[in-house]
């Protein structure tokens, strides 16, 4: 089983995001533990409070260092091991794909997400391995990004989604976007499903998600197809429809 433990002022965000849909029904079946831990519970101000001034001025308040070292202990204290503690903050690496498939290995994460400014760097040095960010722009707090981070994680999983749902093919997993896809009715509005998908020819099929992956990974971020992993067809496809590859300039 792997287990989350977030450490956060709004513990009841993520039960309303996350307290449902796939995620949940993987802590039902005990794949995944999810665990909330409120920092103001741990701090010793008489109103619970978890930030104070900026010793720089400036305006804004940080997150003090107590309360979030005391409510990491609460998780911490005890175990043989250092669990693989990230710190949620606009400057850290920026998440993808590969990331989440490097996290889903670990066997214990704990999640710090800041408010206000941000938190008191004393606190990032001595408990946090890796900060991430889910983009350049900057939010009000860790929430939201911690949860992309937890979601997009817990599904690569071995047992999180259903044997029919895959992330293998899914966008950004092989380095390529996804080719595009349909269901019910053949017909819509005068606009028909691709005819190749209903001709039950699997092998052509295969070919024909694999064009359409690689034409729209060209047509909506050619800068992936450098680094994509592609066969020599592929590459051939692609010359076809106009791309040059920077390589062989
Ligand atoms: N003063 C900080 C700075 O300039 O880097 C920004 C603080 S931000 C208003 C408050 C909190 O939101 C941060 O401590 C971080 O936990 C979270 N946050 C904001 N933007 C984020 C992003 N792009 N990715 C991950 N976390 C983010």
């Amino acid at each position: 089983m792997m287990r989350f433990d977030i450490l956060t002022i709004f513990p009841d965000m993520f039960k309303a995001v996350l307290g449902d849909s796939i995620i949940a029904r993987a802590c039902n079946n005990n794949i995944l533990s999810l665990n909330f831990i409120d920092i103001r519970d741990f701090s010793k101000n008489k109103h619970r409070k978890t930030d104070d001034y900026p010793y720089s001025g400036g305006g804004g308040m940080l997150m003090t260092p107590q309360p979030i070292y005391d409510a990491y202990m609460s998780v911490a204290d005890g175990l043989d091991y250092k669990p693989h503690t990230i710190y949620m903050s606009a400057q850290g690496s920026v998440f993808n794909q590969k990331k989440a498939l490097e996290l889903s290995e670990k066997k214990h994460i704990v999640i710090l997400c800041g408010h206000y400014e941000g938190v008191d760097q004393r606190i990032l040095d001595m408990i946090v391995d890796e900060e991430i960010s889910i983009g350049d722009f900057v939010l009000t707090g860790g929430e939201i990004p911690a949860m992309a981070v937890v979601d997009a994680v817990s599904r690569m999983i071995p047992g999180v989604l259903s044997g029919e749902e895959n992330f293998m093919n899914e966008s950004h997993f092989n380095g390529l976007l996804e080719y595009p896809q349909y269901t019910r009715p053949e017909v819509f509005m005068g606009r028909k499903v691709p005819d190749i998908l209903l001709s039950g020819h699997h092998k052509n099929i295969e070919n024909w998600k694999r064009q359409m992956s690689l034409e729209t990974t060209l047509k909506k971020r050619p800068q992936m197809l450098e680094n994509a992993s592609l066969s020599d067809s592929d590459r051939k496809f692609l010359k076809g429809l106009g791309y040059e590859f920077k390589k062989d300039k």
